[in-house]
């Protein structure tokens, strides 16, 4: 069922999210409500949704990015690479920026690491070791940083990046407070 997504300034999204148990019934409505919702969103796009922002907060998040379509219950870091850049965006060499569905049409060129290696249970209840580089790597990341209660535009400010709000088809740098 398509849920609503709650705004960064919910509360809500700054919980940390508890670990899932067991995948019951509960759990694979949340994973298809998950599904659902991310797939209306599209103006604009998103390419993940965690738990915490349809207000369940288990450590759950969806993605779904050209071949790339998951499902990742309880994550836990296994590496994360060092350097830490910008995402290229493919092809043009320009950044990409990173964007929330909680805070819709805000953007900011926010550095991230390029490589993570996770281990995670899928929606059938399999343990999975995966390494995600470049964009999803970037995806994965802002999705962890939802179940610990963290949104990008705090990783914005901690980074001293620039925001933007993209409106009318024209770009805006704004101030964040
Ligand atoms: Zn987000």
């Amino acid at each position: 069922m398509n849920r609503k997504i709650l705004k960064s300034t919910d509360p809500d999204l700054r919980r940390v999210s508890v670990p899932v148990k067991k995948i019951d019934k509960k759990i694979i409505a949340l994973i298809t409500d998950l599904k659902d919702t991310l797939k209306v969103q599209k103006d604009p796009e998103g390419v993940g949704l965690a738990a915490p922002q349809i207000g369940k907060p288990v450590r759950i998040f969806v993605f779904e990015f050209e071949d790339w379509k998951r499902v990742i219950i309880n994550p836990k870091v296994l590496e994360i690479s060092k350097a830490k850049s910008v995402v290229p965006a493919k092809g043009d060499g320009k950044e990409i920026l990173e964007g929330c569905l909680s805070l819709p049409n805000y953007y900011g060129p926010l550095a991230r690491s390029n490589k993570i290696k996770i281990e995670y249970m899928d929606e059938f209840g399999a343990t999975k070791t995966e390494e995600f580089k470049g964009f999803i790597a970037q995806i994965v990341q802002h999705e962890i940083d939802h179940l610990e209660g963290i949104l990008f535009v705090d990783r914005i400010l901690e980074q001293k990046k620039p925001l933007f709000r993209f409106e009318n088809d024209e770009w805006e740098e704004v101030e964040l407070v």
